[in-house]
């Protein structure tokens, strides 16, 4: 079945680089004869009937700005299998054949029960996370870590200046591949991730230790959100080594700004490529990059992947960082 008009939606958190893959998303669309709106805040746009039409211009000006101009929604209602039902007839109605889905896993098993609804949906793997299990790439990631790699840059000159410990947290949700290449590009003394079991005297206070013992005078401290309280490790820390330690968490600032290039680039590839699926009516695929290849997988096979820090990396991280 080929498509006379396709949706865009944005889904779940934002990340920087969406607009661009909406951006892509309409314009190749347009490009293939098809028509295409946007649905706003997610998913929630389609049970209101909060969709507009996108032309050429719409898209305009949006590929270098953050978070997303659709609008984003955790939508509980289309949770429920009825809410899913409703979803589809609404796009029915609109005469919508299919739609493009950006977001992370629990946006693409929304995409999932749309297809198995009638309605072909694609899945583009954006979250700054990094945690999509089928995709090596997410849009947003790269900013994000930019973003957090940047801070703690400005963390560094203060406990430098002060011959301070600075302990970091960063986002990840429940992964560690945004704190394993921010504490890798801050060469931080300690990366701490959900996915590697850690044991407070050996792999903190120790490491800290040595290098202190190597004439180190400050310290920078990578932790994934989610695996301890950041703020009770600095007080065990100053306690156990004497040397003044502080916590920040970095928070939702990490999820805004700019998207890079490497955004942008991977976003605009995503666009094209879940476009291209649907407009032969193919659906309930999430696209993703492989090895430098974009590929795409059945939504079931891609929410089944398994996906992990890469252990070597974070073996390298500290090796260097004494
Ligand atoms: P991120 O991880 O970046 O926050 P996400 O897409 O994983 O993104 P979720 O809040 O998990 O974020 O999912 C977004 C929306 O997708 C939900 O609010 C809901 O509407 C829909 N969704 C999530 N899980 C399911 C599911 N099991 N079945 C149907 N829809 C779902």
């Amino acid at each position: 079945m080929s498509m006379k008009k396709i949706a865009v939606l944005t889904s779940g958190g934002d990340a920087p680089g969406m607009n661009a893959a909406v951006r892509a998303v309409v314009r190749t669309a347009l490009y293939r004869g098809m028509k295409v709106v946007g649905v706003l805040n997610g998913y929630n746009g389609l049970f209101d009937g909060d969709v507009v039409e996108m032309g050429p211009r719409a898209v305009s000006d949006i590929i270098q700005r953050g978070g997303t101009v659709l609008g984003t929604a955790r939508s509980d209602k289309f949770r429920t299998p009825e809410g899913v039902k409703e979803a589809a007839e609404n796009c029915k109605k609109m005469g919508i054949d299919g739609i493009v889905v950006i977001g992370g896993d629990g946006s693409f098993r929304g995409a999932r029960d749309l297809s198995l609804n009638g309605i072909p949906c694609i899945g583009i793997p954006a979250t700054i996370d990094n945690d999509i299990t089928s995709t090596d790439y997410t849009i947003g990631f790269d900013t994000a870590t930019n973003t957090a790699c940047e801070l703690a840059d400005k963390l560094r000159d203060t406990s430098q200046s002060h011959c301070r410990c600075s302990i970091i947290e960063v986002m990840g949700r429940h992964a560690g591949h945004l704190a394993l290449q921010v504490g890798t590009a801050v060469g931080a003394t300690s990366i701490i991730v959900p996915e590697v079991e850690y044991d407070f005297k050996r792999d903190i206070v120790d490491r800290v230790m040595y290098a202190k013992n190597n004439g180190k005078q400050h310290y920078l401290i990578i932790v994934a959100e989610n695996t301890c309280d950041v703020n009770e490790m600095a007080k065990k820390l100053q306690e156990e080594t004497g040397i003044n330690t502080r916590a920040t968490v970095l928070g939702h600032v990490q999820r805004g700004g700019s998207p890079t290039v490497c955004d942008r680039v991977m976003a605009t590839k995503f666009g094209f490529a879940a476009v291209e699926l649907l407009k032969d009516g193919i659906g309930n695929r999430v696209v993703a990059s492989k090895n430098g290849e974009i590929v795409n997988y059945d939504i079931y096979e891609a929410l089944n992947m398994q996906k992990s820090v890469d252990a070597d990396d974070l073996y390298i991280a500290h090796r260097i960082s004494i």
